[in-house]
Protein backbone atom coordinates (compact mmCIF):
# COMPACT_ATOMS: atom_id res chain seq x y z
CA UNK A 1 0.00 0.00 0.00
CA UNK A 2 1.10 3.73 -1.04
CA UNK A 3 2.43 5.01 2.39
CA UNK A 4 0.75 8.37 1.64
CA UNK A 5 -2.78 6.34 2.00
CA UNK A 6 -2.03 5.39 5.83
CA UNK A 7 -2.61 7.87 8.80
CA UNK A 8 1.76 7.19 10.15
CA UNK A 9 1.35 8.96 13.49
CA UNK A 10 4.51 9.84 15.15
CA UNK A 11 5.78 10.72 18.32
CA UNK A 12 6.85 14.18 19.45
CA UNK A 13 4.73 15.11 17.35
CA UNK A 14 1.61 17.83 17.54
CA UNK A 15 -1.17 17.15 14.77
CA UNK A 16 -3.69 20.08 14.17
CA UNK A 17 -6.65 17.72 13.43
CA UNK A 18 -10.15 20.12 12.11
CA UNK A 19 -13.42 18.84 13.20
CA UNK A 20 -17.28 19.26 11.44
CA UNK A 21 -18.72 22.75 11.81
CA UNK A 22 -22.11 20.82 11.84
CA UNK A 23 -22.26 17.08 9.71
CA UNK A 24 -20.18 14.99 11.27
CA UNK A 25 -19.91 12.87 8.27
CA UNK A 26 -17.42 15.43 6.85
CA UNK A 27 -14.58 14.43 9.00
CA UNK A 28 -11.98 12.91 7.15
CA UNK A 29 -11.00 9.56 7.79
CA UNK A 30 -7.38 10.88 8.50
CA UNK A 31 -8.71 13.23 11.29
CA UNK A 32 -10.19 9.95 12.57
CA UNK A 33 -7.48 7.72 12.45
CA UNK A 34 -5.18 10.47 14.04
CA UNK A 35 -7.43 11.23 16.68
CA UNK A 36 -7.84 7.12 17.38
CA UNK A 37 -4.11 7.07 17.90
CA UNK A 38 -2.35 9.76 19.37
CA UNK A 39 -1.57 9.50 23.27
CA UNK A 40 -4.14 12.80 23.91
CA UNK A 41 -5.91 15.40 22.35
CA UNK A 42 -6.03 19.11 23.57
CA UNK A 43 -9.66 20.26 23.14
CA UNK A 44 -11.26 23.35 23.25
CA UNK A 45 -14.19 22.29 25.14
CA UNK A 46 -14.12 18.43 26.32
CA UNK A 47 -17.42 17.81 26.83
CA UNK A 48 -17.89 18.79 23.35
CA UNK A 49 -14.70 17.17 21.88
CA UNK A 50 -16.43 14.23 23.89
CA UNK A 51 -19.79 13.69 21.93
CA UNK A 52 -17.69 14.02 18.28
CA UNK A 53 -15.25 10.90 20.36
CA UNK A 54 -18.70 8.87 21.00
CA UNK A 55 -20.12 9.34 18.26
CA UNK A 56 -16.92 7.83 15.89
CA UNK A 57 -16.48 5.11 19.06
CA UNK A 58 -12.67 7.00 19.99
CA UNK A 59 -11.97 6.60 23.31
CA UNK A 60 -8.47 8.42 23.47
CA UNK A 61 -7.97 10.91 26.67
CA UNK A 62 -8.64 14.45 26.15
CA UNK A 63 -7.61 17.42 28.37
CA UNK A 64 -8.67 21.13 28.12
CA UNK A 65 -6.96 23.83 25.70
CA UNK A 66 -9.10 27.35 25.84
CA UNK A 67 -8.41 30.73 25.65
CA UNK A 68 -8.64 30.88 29.40
CA UNK A 69 -6.23 28.59 29.98
CA UNK A 70 -3.71 28.40 26.81
CA UNK A 71 -0.51 29.79 27.92
CA UNK A 72 -0.50 27.47 31.54
CA UNK A 73 -1.69 24.55 29.20
CA UNK A 74 0.54 25.39 26.72
CA UNK A 75 3.57 24.80 28.59
CA UNK A 76 2.57 21.01 29.85
CA UNK A 77 1.14 19.79 26.42
CA UNK A 78 5.20 21.01 25.43
CA UNK A 79 6.32 18.93 28.51
CA UNK A 80 4.38 15.88 27.22
CA UNK A 81 5.27 16.57 23.52
CA UNK A 82 8.92 16.44 25.00
CA UNK A 83 8.31 12.89 26.87
CA UNK A 84 7.48 11.82 23.42
CA UNK A 85 3.88 11.84 23.56
CA UNK A 86 1.53 12.46 20.23
CA UNK A 87 -1.16 15.16 20.53
CA UNK A 88 -4.02 16.43 18.76
CA UNK A 89 -5.60 19.77 18.83
CA UNK A 90 -8.78 19.77 17.89
CA UNK A 91 -11.59 23.00 18.58
CA UNK A 92 -15.22 22.60 18.95
CA UNK A 93 -15.60 23.59 15.21
CA UNK A 94 -13.82 23.69 11.89
CA UNK A 95 -9.90 24.30 11.73
CA UNK A 96 -8.01 25.03 14.75
CA UNK A 97 -6.29 28.54 15.55
CA UNK A 98 -8.83 29.71 12.57
CA UNK A 99 -10.48 32.27 15.47
CA UNK A 100 -10.14 29.32 17.56
CA UNK A 101 -6.93 28.63 20.27
CA UNK A 102 -3.82 27.05 19.65
CA UNK A 103 -1.45 30.03 18.27
CA UNK A 104 0.32 29.82 20.91
CA UNK A 105 0.98 25.88 21.28
CA UNK A 106 2.18 26.00 17.67
CA UNK A 107 4.04 28.97 17.99
CA UNK A 108 6.10 27.27 21.23
CA UNK A 109 6.07 23.83 19.55
CA UNK A 110 8.60 25.27 16.33
CA UNK A 111 10.56 27.41 19.67
CA UNK A 112 11.87 23.84 21.10
CA UNK A 113 11.94 21.81 18.16
CA UNK A 114 8.57 19.93 18.07
CA UNK A 115 7.05 18.89 15.03
CA UNK A 116 3.82 20.17 13.90
CA UNK A 117 1.65 18.27 11.30
CA UNK A 118 -1.29 19.70 9.65
CA UNK A 119 -4.49 18.48 8.75
CA UNK A 120 -6.73 19.89 6.44
CA UNK A 121 -10.36 19.99 6.39
CA UNK A 122 -13.38 22.01 7.27
CA UNK A 123 -13.47 25.82 7.70
CA UNK A 124 -16.60 27.73 7.77
CA UNK A 125 -14.94 30.53 6.24
CA UNK A 126 -13.21 28.51 2.93
CA UNK A 127 -17.01 26.38 2.70
CA UNK A 128 -18.47 30.14 2.99
CA UNK A 129 -16.31 31.51 0.23
CA UNK A 130 -16.42 28.66 -2.12
CA UNK A 131 -20.25 28.67 -2.28
CA UNK A 132 -20.85 32.85 -2.38
CA UNK A 133 -20.29 33.02 -5.72
CA UNK A 134 -18.10 35.93 -5.13
CA UNK A 135 -14.58 36.09 -6.77
CA UNK A 136 -12.62 33.82 -4.48
CA UNK A 137 -9.03 33.98 -6.54
CA UNK A 138 -8.02 36.94 -3.97
CA UNK A 139 -10.15 37.42 -0.47
CA UNK A 140 -8.87 38.68 3.24
CA UNK A 141 -10.21 36.84 6.39
CA UNK A 142 -11.04 38.98 8.95
CA UNK A 143 -12.22 36.82 11.58
CA UNK A 144 -14.78 38.89 13.64
CA UNK A 145 -15.90 42.28 13.95
CA UNK A 146 -15.45 44.11 16.83
CA UNK A 147 -18.50 44.48 19.29
CA UNK A 148 -18.00 47.99 20.15
CA UNK A 149 -20.01 50.31 17.40
CA UNK A 150 -16.75 52.70 17.20
CA UNK A 151 -14.04 49.98 16.95
CA UNK A 152 -16.30 48.30 14.05
CA UNK A 153 -16.70 51.10 12.04
CA UNK A 154 -12.96 52.50 12.38
CA UNK A 155 -11.89 48.46 11.12
CA UNK A 156 -15.03 48.79 8.33
CA UNK A 157 -13.50 52.28 7.30
CA UNK A 158 -10.01 50.43 7.11
CA UNK A 159 -11.28 48.12 4.94
CA UNK A 160 -13.10 50.55 2.53
CA UNK A 161 -10.87 50.37 -0.11
CA UNK A 162 -9.94 46.64 -0.15
CA UNK A 163 -10.46 44.97 -3.79
CA UNK A 164 -10.10 41.41 -2.37
CA UNK A 165 -13.13 39.62 -1.04
CA UNK A 166 -13.72 40.41 2.57
CA UNK A 167 -14.73 37.58 4.90
CA UNK A 168 -16.32 38.12 8.10
CA UNK A 169 -17.73 35.57 10.96
CA UNK A 170 -21.07 37.14 12.06
CA UNK A 171 -23.84 36.43 15.48
CA UNK A 172 -26.54 36.15 15.57
CA UNK A 173 -26.89 39.33 17.95
CA UNK A 174 -25.01 41.31 16.12
CA UNK A 175 -25.53 41.19 12.15
CA UNK A 176 -28.42 43.49 12.08
CA UNK A 177 -25.70 46.26 14.03
CA UNK A 178 -23.28 44.96 11.27
CA UNK A 179 -25.05 45.05 8.31
CA UNK A 180 -26.32 48.83 9.23
CA UNK A 181 -22.21 49.72 9.49
CA UNK A 182 -21.30 48.39 6.67
CA UNK A 183 -24.22 50.24 4.41
CA UNK A 184 -22.97 53.29 5.87
CA UNK A 185 -19.17 52.63 5.39
CA UNK A 186 -19.41 50.86 2.27
CA UNK A 187 -22.92 51.59 0.65
CA UNK A 188 -26.27 50.31 0.40
CA UNK A 189 -25.19 48.44 -2.73
CA UNK A 190 -22.11 46.55 -1.56
CA UNK A 191 -22.54 42.91 -2.47
CA UNK A 192 -23.12 40.78 0.16
CA UNK A 193 -23.41 36.98 0.69
CA UNK A 194 -24.96 35.70 4.54
CA UNK A 195 -24.29 31.97 4.66
CA UNK A 196 -25.72 29.90 7.44
CA UNK A 197 -25.74 26.98 9.33
CA UNK A 198 -23.36 25.42 6.38
CA UNK A 199 -23.79 21.62 6.22
CA UNK A 200 -26.57 21.59 8.78
CA UNK A 201 -30.23 21.20 7.91
CA UNK A 202 -31.34 24.81 7.84
CA UNK A 203 -28.57 25.60 5.74
CA UNK A 204 -28.97 28.88 4.03
CA UNK A 205 -27.08 30.86 1.44
CA UNK A 206 -28.37 34.09 0.34
CA UNK A 207 -26.80 37.31 -1.58
CA UNK A 208 -27.88 40.50 -2.08
CA UNK A 209 -26.96 44.54 -2.00
CA UNK A 210 -26.48 45.29 1.48
CA UNK A 211 -29.84 47.01 1.62
CA UNK A 212 -31.45 44.40 0.12
CA UNK A 213 -30.02 41.94 2.72
CA UNK A 214 -30.69 43.86 5.83
CA UNK A 215 -34.40 44.07 4.69
CA UNK A 216 -34.44 40.42 3.81
CA UNK A 217 -33.44 39.77 6.98
CA UNK A 218 -35.43 41.99 8.79
CA UNK A 219 -38.65 40.42 7.00
CA UNK A 220 -38.14 37.45 9.75
CA UNK A 221 -36.20 36.25 12.79
CA UNK A 222 -35.44 33.19 11.76
CA UNK A 223 -32.80 34.29 8.68
CA UNK A 224 -30.65 36.04 11.16
CA UNK A 225 -30.23 32.82 13.30
CA UNK A 226 -27.53 30.04 13.70
CA UNK A 227 -24.11 30.34 12.87
CA UNK A 228 -23.20 32.79 10.17
CA UNK A 229 -20.06 34.25 7.68
CA UNK A 230 -20.07 37.42 5.47
CA UNK A 231 -18.75 37.40 2.49
CA UNK A 232 -18.66 40.95 1.05
CA UNK A 233 -17.46 41.90 -2.43
CA UNK A 234 -14.52 43.75 -2.85
CA UNK A 235 -14.45 47.32 -3.86
CA UNK A 236 -14.34 47.59 -7.41
CA UNK A 237 -15.71 50.68 -7.98
CA UNK A 238 -13.30 52.37 -9.93
CA UNK A 239 -14.97 56.25 -10.35
CA UNK A 240 -14.88 56.29 -6.96
CA UNK A 241 -11.37 55.19 -6.82
CA UNK A 242 -9.89 58.45 -8.22
CA UNK A 243 -11.29 60.41 -5.15
CA UNK A 244 -10.64 57.87 -2.91
CA UNK A 245 -13.33 55.87 -0.82
CA UNK A 246 -12.22 56.97 2.58
CA UNK A 247 -11.66 60.99 1.42
CA UNK A 248 -15.57 60.74 -0.12
CA UNK A 249 -16.91 58.67 3.62
CA UNK A 250 -14.73 62.13 5.51
CA UNK A 251 -16.51 64.18 2.89
CA UNK A 252 -20.01 62.85 3.86
CA UNK A 253 -19.55 63.20 7.33
CA UNK A 254 -18.13 66.62 7.44
CA UNK A 255 -20.73 68.13 5.08
CA UNK A 256 -23.63 66.97 8.10
CA UNK A 257 -21.05 69.22 10.55
CA UNK A 258 -19.60 72.19 8.27
CA UNK A 259 -20.53 74.12 5.36
CA UNK A 260 -20.20 72.49 1.75
CA UNK A 261 -17.59 74.87 1.84
CA UNK A 262 -15.43 74.41 4.74
CA UNK A 263 -15.99 70.31 4.46
CA UNK A 264 -14.12 70.64 0.67
CA UNK A 265 -11.44 72.92 2.16
CA UNK A 266 -10.40 70.10 4.92
CA UNK A 267 -10.87 67.21 2.24
CA UNK A 268 -9.03 68.22 -0.02
CA UNK A 269 -6.10 69.51 2.54
CA UNK A 270 -6.09 66.02 4.09
CA UNK A 271 -6.28 63.85 1.24
CA UNK A 272 -4.30 66.28 -1.12
CA UNK A 273 -7.32 66.29 -3.89
CA UNK A 274 -7.80 69.30 -5.77
CA UNK A 275 -11.10 71.11 -4.68
CA UNK A 276 -12.71 71.22 -8.05
CA UNK A 277 -12.64 67.63 -8.05
CA UNK A 278 -14.56 67.61 -4.85
CA UNK A 279 -16.89 70.01 -6.33
CA UNK A 280 -17.54 67.85 -9.29
CA UNK A 281 -18.26 64.92 -7.37
CA UNK A 282 -20.60 66.52 -5.06
CA UNK A 283 -22.62 68.20 -8.00
CA UNK A 284 -22.68 64.20 -9.59
CA UNK A 285 -23.89 63.35 -6.45
CA UNK A 286 -26.65 65.74 -6.09
CA UNK A 287 -27.84 64.85 -9.40
CA UNK A 288 -27.60 61.38 -9.03
CA UNK A 289 -29.90 61.49 -6.01
CA UNK A 290 -32.58 63.58 -7.27
N1 LIG B 1 -12.47 27.32 13.61
C1 LIG B 1 -13.74 27.55 12.98
C2 LIG B 1 -13.61 27.38 11.47
O1 LIG B 1 -12.65 26.76 11.01
O2 LIG B 1 -14.47 27.85 10.74
C3 LIG B 1 -14.34 28.88 13.39
C4 LIG B 1 -14.52 29.06 14.86
S1 LIG B 1 -15.30 30.56 15.29
C5 LIG B 1 -15.12 30.54 17.04
C6 LIG B 1 -17.01 30.16 15.15
C7 LIG B 1 -17.68 30.95 14.03
O3 LIG B 1 -17.48 30.29 12.78
C8 LIG B 1 -19.18 31.04 14.16
O4 LIG B 1 -19.58 32.07 15.05
C9 LIG B 1 -19.61 31.33 12.75
O5 LIG B 1 -19.40 32.69 12.42
C10 LIG B 1 -18.62 30.45 11.97
N2 LIG B 1 -19.22 29.13 11.76
C11 LIG B 1 -18.91 27.98 12.38
N3 LIG B 1 -19.67 26.97 11.93
C12 LIG B 1 -20.48 27.49 10.98
C13 LIG B 1 -21.48 26.96 10.13
N4 LIG B 1 -21.83 25.69 10.19
N5 LIG B 1 -22.11 27.80 9.26
C14 LIG B 1 -21.77 29.10 9.20
N6 LIG B 1 -20.82 29.65 9.97
C15 LIG B 1 -20.18 28.87 10.85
Amino acid sequence: MNQYYQTIISEKTLYIVPTPIGNYEDITKRALNTLEAVSLIAAEDTRNTKNLLKYFDINTNLCALHDHNEHKKTNKLIIKLQDGHSIALVSDAGTPLINDPGYYLVQRCYAVGIRVIPLPGACAAITALCASGISSNRFCYEGFLPVKTQLRKKKLLSLLEESRTIIFYESTHRLIESLKDIIEIMGHDRYIVLARELTKRWENIYGASAEKLLNWILEDDMRRRGEMVLIIQGNHKSSKNIIGVKALYTLALLQKELSLKTAITLVAKIYGIKKNILYQHTLDKIKDDK
